[in-house]
């Protein structure tokens, strides 16, 4: 089986999120995905999160139909890497093929996650631009990796569709409308539970 692993913050998941979901599926031919909303990640600030329920209920509302939600990452105490969210993926899937999806911002920086080494033999990376870089400098750190790894890398040959959580996040603070970068039922979910409003 063809196995994929998407992991981010998820707060809130986007439109960018899910059509990048479900290229990743498809282009990776893939029999089943995992989304993996993270712990505590290495590489961002905690005050800018909403909480764990809150990001899987999201998660559920907006890759269920065509993914598996994880809290392996949620559920574990202390921060969550990569490296070793791909273990266990690995031990629950030993015969299993693993791929990972990575957007632009997370692809360019893979060389300093813990154990890039590892994560690139662990499984085959799959990425996506989000925002103005050209796709020649995607390719050009793709064939570094490649290079320094071995590691197996495509780079999706996609349009980015511009979303961000923090932009959303300041919107829904400032009380502009976000409705054109999220599903609606995430977006009802944030308003009936007032997430990242100002004032609560
Ligand atoms: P934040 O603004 O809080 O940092 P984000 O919008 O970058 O959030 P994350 O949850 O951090 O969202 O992203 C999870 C993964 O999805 C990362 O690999 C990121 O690069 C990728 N991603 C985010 N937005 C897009 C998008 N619009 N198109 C393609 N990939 C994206």
């Amino acid at each position: 089986m063809r196995i994929g692993l998407y992991g981010g913050t998820f707060s809130p998941p986007h439109n960018g999120h899910i059509r990048a979901a479900r290229l990743f599926l498809r282009e990776a031919r893939l029999d089943k995905l995992y989304i993996m909303p993270a712990g505590i990640p290495p590489h961002k600030k905690a005050d800018a999160w909403g909480d764990g329920d809150s990001r899987l209920e999201m998660a559920a509302l907006a890759f269920g139909e065509f993914s598996e939600i994880s809290d392996y990452e949620i559920r574990k105490s202390g921060r969550s890497y990569t490296v070793e969210t791909l273990r266990y993926l690995k031990e629950k899937h030993p015969e299993d093929e693993l791929f990972m999806l990575v957007g632009e911002d997370m692809f360019l920086s893979l060389d300093t996650w813990k154990a890039p080494e590892e994560i690139m033999k662990l499984c085959k990376i799959v990425t996506m631009r989000r925002e103005a870089t050209p796709q020649c400098v995607m390719e050009a750190a793709a064939e570094d990796y490649r290079r320094r790894y071995g590691a197996c890398v495509k780079v999706l040959e996609a349009e980015p569709l511009r979303a961000s959580s923090t932009d959303i996040r300041e919107k829904i603070a400032k009380g502009e409308s976000v409705s054109e970068f999220l599903p609606s039922n995430v977006a009802e979910y944030i308003c009936v539970n007032g997430l990242y409003r100002n004032d609560c």
